[in-house]
């Protein structure tokens, strides 16, 4: 095991950690990470050529060679991760984990809208919630300048919110809620309770607070070892959020019955927006500012996503899909109000395992409820959700955008969900 200390101090002289020789390297330290057909010690000259101030490579010879820019680690990304854990120690700072089946950067994004409102937040970019993502989180967050950290724990097998927690070792955690995601890496619902329950574990034996999701039949059970609780939405604090009828935009009430109109769509996104408040609150937020933080979040990452295309108005959800979110996705849709004409464009959900068949049926038989005016499915397993003969099934994404092609939309409200490898946002232009 290499010498953390000495690996900190490097790390202290440069502006950034960088796993990707690609991008920008000026003054980074580069950790040389090990992927599935690629070893990072090949790329570790070319960041040190590129600006990077140190590398760190499992090469013993290669270190050994220039010693002023290389560390040599047996294992980089235990070296990432070891780093993190050091620094985060260094920081006495809240830090807000995030984990959950959906809606974890969703509530990411608006939980730091509204905390930025008052102080100087770093959080997860993007979607870099795993092994590796929450590291360079941690890494990112600089002392003296950041005054709280949100960072988004991503998992899809057991053990794997525990070992996040370890490293990153939050102060607060928010759990959105337990549903099928990743049904296949947690082993069934209950599977998925114990994993992202990892993070209520953690508060729970070092005295931390947990924001506790009420409306979720699981998370009050899970969050009972937890001492510090603060939950939402709740009795005294209630959100009588309703769906507006003539709107995209969920409308929610704060405690103090300010209205707040939400950007984002989807019924589904009362939780996250409840969360957001709820965190917003408990560290001294002004309710006008939550209230206008949580007005002002407009998504622009494929998630919930209103877009006009000029011929249809699109609720491009296009970022992931599981059979959860794609129950509540439907749901909010019928929600909406009825003319003009619905269309929903589903693509397949994938790591489902065995229950692969059993969800597109199922999601087949949601769909068969529900009166919309075209369907449109796509992919191998979505033959499964086929089950209506007016429902159109395309194999693969080509042949569905061939049948938009040949068949237009206009003056159509349209849905547009799947997993993320069916990338099905390629399909907006064709609408
Ligand atoms: P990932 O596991 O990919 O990191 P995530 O948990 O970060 O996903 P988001 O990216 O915020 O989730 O949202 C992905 C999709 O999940 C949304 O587009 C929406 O369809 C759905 N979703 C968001 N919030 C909820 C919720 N509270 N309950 C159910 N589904 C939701
Ligand atoms: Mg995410």
């Amino acid at each position: 095991m290499q010498d953390i200390a000495a690996l900190y101090a490097r790390f202290q002289q440069c502006a950034a950690v960088s796993t990707d020789s690609r991008q920008d390297q000026t003054d980074t330290l580069f950790v040389a990470l090990n992927g599935p057909s690629f070893r990072g010690r090949d790329f570790a000259a070319q960041a040190l050529a590129k600006g990077a101030r140190y590398a760190v490579v499992d090469d013993a010879e290669l270190a050994a060679s220039a010693p002023d820019r290389y560390t040599y680690a047996p294992d980089p990304l235990l070296a990432l991760q070891g780093l993190a854990h050091h620094h985060r120690r260094q920081l006495a700072i809240p830090v807000i984990g995030i984990t959950g089946s959906n809606g974890k950067t969703t509530t990411k994004e608006l939980v730091h809208a509204v905390l930025s409102r008052r102080y100087a937040v770093q959080y997860t970019r993007g979607n870099l919630n795993n092994h590796i993502g929450v590291p360079l989180t941690l890494l990112s967050i600089r002392p003296g300048e950041h005054e709280l950290a949100i960072v988004e724990m991503g998992a899809n097998h057991q053990g794997e919110i525990d070992l996040l927690s370890r490293l990153a070792e939050p102060t607060h955690g928010l759990i959105t809620n337990i549903g099928k995601a990743h049904l296949e890496g947690f082993g069934g619902v209950e599977g998925i309770a114990k994993g992202k329950g990892e993070l209520f574990h953690f508060l729970a034996s070092t005295g931390g607070t947990a924001f506790v999701n009420t409306a979720d039949a699981k998370l009050p059970t899970l969050a009972a070892p937890v001492a510090k609780r603060i939950t939402y939405p709740g009795p005294a604090d209630t959100y009588p959020a309703e769906l507006r009828a003539a709107a995209p935009n969920v409308v929610l009430h704060l405690f103090d019955g300010t209205v707040v109109e939400a950007q984002i769509t989807g019924g589904y996104n009362f939780p996250n927006l409840a969360a957001a408040a709820a965190v917003g609150a408990h560290f001294g937020v002004p309710t006008a500012d939550i209230a206008a933080a949580l007005a002002g979040y407009a998504p622009t990452n494929n998630r919930s996503q209103l877009v006009s295309t000029g011929r249809n108005e699109v609720i491009l959800d296009a970022y992931n899909a599981n059979p959860s979110s794609m129950a509540v996705a439907l749901a909010s849709f019928a929600a909406r109000p009825a003319p003009p004409k619905k269309v929903v464009i589903l693509g397949d959900m994938f790591e489902l395992g065995q229950e692969s068949e059993a969800e597109h049926r199922a999601l087949g038989e949601l769909l068969a409820a529900q009166a919309f005016d075209t369907v449109l499915l796509c992919g191998a397993d979505m033959r499964y959700a086929a089950l209506h003969p007016d429902f159109h099934h395309f194999p693969t994404k080509a042949e569905a955008a061939q049948w938009l092609e040949a068949n237009p939309l206009s003056g159509q409200q349209i849905l547009i969900k799947g997993s993320r490898g069916m990338g099905l946002e390629t399909l907006l232009p064709l609408v």
